[in-house]
């Protein structure tokens, strides 16, 4: 189904009736999170704005391994429990984004000198597929070593290698998620605001009223809520600090992890490694490089400042060269690197490995936080968060149920996706002559939006220009960010709305041009317009180089 009548507002008149309207609820953070509590919120029929101080999925959201999973590892903690509802979540969300979430075969090679012995992993994957029962997504097998070099013939030669297994679980695209759930709380009316912070929030007799900050121009305003979710991730304990009179209770963790995009060297397959010291190595094939990570260090600094750094690189890239050595990865297969920082739920005693990843809710009536947790559970911790507002706002559960297992995100009601699929590429080969890698991507990106989309080219064909010969992005998704997905910067579309700082080149040479464009949506000036070319080339430097 089309969602052709749908709106979607520009940020002057969301900007311009958030004084104006009293919210049910406001969700500070506009990372998965906080996207997901507006969903989930919106669908119970209720009155919703969610404010994001920097870009919505800047935080941690953006900057993750891209499963969704069950999260295999934990099964080492004895964490039953979380991997149960992960894998179950996996299945949820994985179905109702079938755009961009797939499922994978993951490999996993064994050495002698891994930690793990085979009968251990044995077990590990029996109860991984068992514990995401009804929702299994496919069958692990175990492997010999024969059977492992038959299937993955990279490992081939490696003397130590002892033999190996297959398991599944699901890649998906981590800021586009982010994204959906935050337009299918605008489809249902809420009003978000990215580059508005709330820097102060307070009860008065009506509820809770909050200062918000335009970053872009320093304009303050106050808003009015009956319930405030504070959902900023490794920002949690800041954001309850925030409030007037209000002891902060929350104490988060926070452990950096690095990936690389680095040259295709290995195979098509997804790859989980333990490395000698017992961390897993991720590779994911994505187009046509790969994505490998991650680390696991705790960070003491400004959250904001994360990035990283030449060890994390050279961590990888040992890992990498120790587990395949013909591969000799160096520096010069590297093609970009990135840092977040995962919000965990401080345990005492307890170091950055075996922390917990599940989710805690803090409860204090009219101000909750929920913290913790994964991509991979947002839509559970969401309903966590809005089954207790409910109960808090004094409405009734029963007609203000959580339906966000079943009902399709924007621009993923497909009636059945490989038709439509099918259907797609023949068109749009058709028509507009693209690229089968450049349809795949039209596809993932937006789904039953694509006429929307579409309409853009059909007034203006040059838009069907590629923006970067590296990669399959054209024209028309840099007006399309710009109009309909709150993209305010040039590193917003190039980062975010889609991953070209993560290809070859990382987007440097089209900055231009993507600047030109969004200067006509937005009536830059020349001089705005500079200055947004600059940050990005500094942002690449900064927080995505290879030191
Ligand atoms: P964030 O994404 O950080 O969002 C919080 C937001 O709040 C930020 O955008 C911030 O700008 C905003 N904010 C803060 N203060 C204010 C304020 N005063 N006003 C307005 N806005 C404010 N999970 C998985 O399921 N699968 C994976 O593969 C996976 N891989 C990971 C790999 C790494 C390296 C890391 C670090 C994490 C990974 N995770 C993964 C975990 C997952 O990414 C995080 O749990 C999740 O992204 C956290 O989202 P969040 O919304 O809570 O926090």
């Amino acid at each position: 189904m089309l969602t052709d009548n749908i709106v979607i507002p520009n940020r002057d008149e969301i900007k311009s009736r958030i004084s104006e309207r009293e919210y049910d609820v406001v969700v500070i953070g506009g990372g998965i999170t906080g996207a997901g509590v507006l969903r989930d919120a919106t669908l119970r029929g209720l009155n919703v704005a969610l404010f994001e101080k920097g870009d919505f999925s800047s935080g941690t959201s953006s900057e993750s391994t891209k499963l969704l999973h069950g999260g295999l590892r934990y099964l080492k903690n004895y964490e039953f429990k979380l991997v149960r509802e992960a894998a179950l979540e996996r299945k949820i969300v994985a179905d109702l984004t079938p755009n961009f979430s797939t499922v994978k075969k993951f490999m996993i090679p064994m050495y002698k000198w891994t930690p793990e012995k085979l009968w251990m992993l044995r077990i590990g994957l029996w109860f991984y597929d068992l514990l995401a029962w009804p929702k299994q997504i496919g069958k692990h097998k175990t492997l010999s070593k024969q059977k492992l070099i038959e299937q993955f013939p990279i490992v081939e030669g490696e003397e130590d290698l002892i033999g190996g297994a297959y398991y599944h679980d699901v890649e998906t695209n981590d800021s586009r998620l982010v994204l959906l759930n935050l337009l299918s709380g605008v489809a249902g009316h809420a009003d978000v605001l990215n580059y508005t912070e709330v820097t102060h929030w307070e009860r008065d007799e009506n509820g809770i009223k909050l200062n918000v900050k335009d970053v872009e121009t320093g304009e303050e305003t106050e808003v009015h809520t009956k319930l405030l979710v504070n959902a900023t991730g490794p920002w949690s304990h800041e954001t309850e600090a925030l409030g007037k009179d209000f002891d902060p209770k929350i104490h988060i963790r926070r452990t950096k992890g690095v990936h690389l995009t680095v040259k295709k060297k290995l195979t098509d397959y997804c790859v989980l490694l333990a490395n000698k010291d017992d961390r897993p190595i991720f590779i994911l094939p994505w187009d046509d490089f790969d994505i490998v990570g991650t680390t696991d260090t705790d960070w003491k600094l400004p959250s904001e400042e994360v990035k990283p750094e030449k060890e994390d690189l050279d961590y990888i890239l040992d890992a990498l060269n120790t587990l395949f050595p013909t591969a000799k990865y160096t520096r010069k297969d590297v093609y970009s690197a990135w840092a977040g920082l995962r919000p965990l739920v401080y345990q005492p005693g307890k170091d950055e490995k075996k922390t917990s990843r599940e989710h805690t809710v803090k409860d204090y009536g009219d101000v909750i936080t929920i913290a913790g947790g994964k991509m991979t559970t947002h839509r559970k911790m969401a309903k966590d968060v809005m089954d207790r507002a409910i109960k808090n706002l004094g409405l009734s559960p029963s007609s203000h149920k959580c339906v966000t297992d079943s009902v399709p995100f924007f621009s993923t009601d497909f009636e059945d996706y490989e038709t439509f699929k099918e259907q797609s590429y023949k068109d749009l080969k058709e028509k507009y002559n693209l690229s089968e890698k450049t349809i795949r991507v039209l596809l993932q990106h937006y789904g039953t939006e694509i006429p929307r989309l579409t309409a853009l080219i059909d007034e203006d064909k040059s838009l069907t220009e590629i923006i970067d010969q590296n990669a399959p992005f054209i024209m028309a998704q840099v007006v399309y960010s710009t109009r309909y997905e709150f993209a305010r910067t040039v590193t917003d579309v190039l980062r975010r709305r889609f991953q070209m700082a993560f290809y070859k080149g990382q987007g440097l040479s089209s900055v231009d041009k993507v600047a030109e464009t969004m200067a006509k949506e937005l009536n830059w000036s020349e001089e705005t317009k500079n200055q947004m070319k600059n940050d990005y080339v500094e942002y690449v430097k900064n927080f995505m180089g290879t030191p």
